[in-house]
């Protein structure tokens, strides 16, 4: 199977594996993992915080995030498209107790006006704004690069305001290699910073949430609080270490296999195709199946795709390129769409 569902998919290479089975362990809760902590401290370096600190996914480093920033009763600003208002089960308000203030972006991103214009006032009767939430790069937008101006633009405001913000940077590294600069300058400003290691980076499991050292104090109360203290979680954490030594760099050949893939897929009748800033390609059904219909059939011809996500239209498909996809998949897969439309008439 050629699985461009997701680069949630990826296997651990064999070298990751032979890393995680030599890794020195301990148990985390009492400190005493020293690959925990070196991945912590590695991940730290890499954004350039004071701490950082591993959990089992992205979803529990934002929302730990949400609940340190935040008291009960405030608003966040989040995108409208956003993995942190849409594919995260409304948990800030399950856990934080705050609600979301939804703005509406430009392919996933708002400008530093939108949120100006979002902040409460400090009027007594108002829910009071708590933070801010960017997304980099934006998932539902295509793996969109958030523009470094527009995100220090935002950051300055919000800090003026006393407003902490916090970055959804599942897929910083991809935003980092594409654009040919160090992690930590996208990162620079930040309150605090998540990313995934499940993702590009081909890890088996795992997160880290950066930021400053009280921070990152707090969010591991909060961590525990939430069932996501880990004890002999070096075996993971060795998997984060090796990827962030060999598979950073390599995210631009996915960037290649993107561009590559929807140039192919843009020559298709019955295509348009949002060119990729970085791995993930947005493909359009102008004519032809609907995006379930089309999945299926390539499905049945060995190639994994997804509708779109949450709240798009039923005529787009996502396809995703990682470690385990080869410029030959690409070129099948290509193959294989334009066959299908071909056979659907479109
Ligand atoms: C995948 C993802 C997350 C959450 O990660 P999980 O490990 O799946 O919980 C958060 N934000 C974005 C943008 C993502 O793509």
């Amino acid at each position: 199977m050629i699985d461009l569902r997701s680069d949630t998919v990826t296997l651990p290479t064999a070298a990751m594996r032979a890393a995680m089975a030599a890794a020195e362990v301990g148990d985390d809760v009492y400190g005493e993992d020293p690959t925990v902590r070196a991945l912590e401290e590695r991940a730290a370096e890499l954004l350039g915080t004071e701490a950082a600190l591993f959990v089992p996914s992205g979803t529990m480093g934002n929302q730990v995030a949400i609940a340190c920033h935040t008291r009960p009763g405030q608003e966040v600003i989040v995108e409208a498209s956003s993995h942190i208002y849409n594919v995260e089960l409304g948990t800030m308000a399950r856990f934080s107790g705050v609600q979301p203030r939804v703005i509406p972006g430009e392919r996933g991103v708002f400008t530093p006006a939108q949120v100006e214009a979002a902040i409460r006032p400090d009027l007594y009767y108002l829910a009071p704004t708590g933070l801010v939430c960017l997304e980099n790069t934006h998932n539902a937008a295509g793996g969109r690069i958030w523009p470094v101006g527009g995100a220090r633009e935002i950051l300055a405001l919000a800090h003026r305001r006393g407003i902490p913000v916090h970055l959804d940077g599942a897929r910083i590294f991809n935003a980092a290699v594409a654009l040919g600069l160090p992690a930590r300058e996208l990162a620079h400003g930040f309150d605090s910073v998540m990313f995934c290691l499940s993702k590009g980076l081909g890890c088996p499991v795992g997160s880290l949430l950066c930021g400053s050292g009280a921070f990152i104090a707090e969010a591991r109360r909060v961590r525990k609080a939430l069932g996501g203290g880990m004890r002999q979680a070096g075996i993971l954490a060795a998997a984060g270490l090796y990827a962030l030594e060999h598979h950073v760099d390599r995210l631009a050949e996915d960037h290649e296999h993107a561009r590559l893939l929807a140039e192919g897929l843009a020559q298709i009748p019955g295509l348009s195709v949002v060119p990729p800033e970085t791995n993930i390609v947005l493909i359009r059904i102008e004519r032809g199946p609907d995006a379930a219909t089309l999945c299926a059939r390539l499905r049945a011809r060995g190639v994994l795709a997804s509708p779109a996500g949450a709240g798009t239209s039923p005529r787009e498909v996502r396809m995703v390129t990682h470690l385990g996809i080869s410029r030959r998949d690409v070129a099948r897969t290509v193959d294989l769409v334009a066959e299908e439309l071909r056979a659907a008439g479109a």
